[in-house]
């Protein structure tokens, strides 16, 4: 397996490259369109072809490169389900499996930071989008966010899985690259609550900033950012 975790400094986003050694098939998750050249320029380095990308959710501090990856490799676009755009080619299902020559990425439904915030488990690696940041967790202040499911996604469903899977968040503020789920379940400050009252407390508090352009991010994600 070849893999590839490129920073954004702009939105902070980290966007991941994921290959098969052999088949060199390759897939992208959650591209940046200002440097959809450099992803293009590293597959052509590495000798892979693009064949899928997929983003985690509508962002909304960002722009998708996922259009013009499209246009420029012909690869498929992939979200999950209850994605609000139809310009996505192939909607997955929550424990549907996506296909790499022979690695298996599979689709976990995990609303909350949005209501089609899908999260992707490849065997111990979890792309965990939003839902799960390190030291952190998404807000869910918009997009149709939800506290008590974002609880559930976690709770229920992420933090249910092997304390040694690695954690690679869309974004990172920090610097950090990576986590655990053991360390996210010990050490993240908004995972020790008692119960979703809790963290819908600490979620109704944050006073967060309305995100830059995030009315222009949305509409030209909605349309995987093809038009600019
Ligand atoms: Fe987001």
């Amino acid at each position: 397996m070849i893999f590839k975790q490129v920073f954004d400094q702009k939105s902070s986003t980290y966007t991941y490259i994921i290959a098969s050694a052999e088949g060199r098939e390759a897939l992208i998750i959650d591209p940046v369109l200002e440097n959809v050249e450099d992803y293009i320029k590293l597959l052509t380095e590495l000798n892979l072809k693009l064949v899928k990308v997929i983003d985690t959710h509508i962002h909304a501090d960002h722009v998708t490169g996922a259009g013009k990856l499209r246009d420029k490799t012909q690869c498929v676009t992939i979200m999950g389900e209850h994605t609000p755009t139809d310009a996505v080619e192939i909607k997955v299902k929550d424990e549907e499996i996506i296909k790499l020559d022979q690695l298996k990425i599979k689709a976990l439904y995990t609303p909350g930071h949005t209501s089609d915030s899908f999260s992707f488990l490849m065997d111990n690696y979890l792309f965990s989008g939003d839902t799960l940041l390190i030291n952190g967790t998404g807000r869910t202040d918009f997009q149709n966010g939800n506290s008590k499911d974002a609880y559930n996604s976690l709770f229920n469903r992420l933090l249910k899985l092997p304390d040694e899977t690695l954690v690679y968040p869309a974004h990172d503020y920090k610097g950090e690259k990576v986590s655990t789920i053991g360390k996210e379940k010990k050490f993240n400050p908004r995972l020790q609550v008692n119960n979703v009252e809790e963290y819908i407390e600490i979620m109704n508090n944050l006073n967060l900033k309305k995100p830059v352009a995030i009315d222009f991010n949305v509409a030209n994600n909605l349309k995987l950012g093809a038009e600019l």
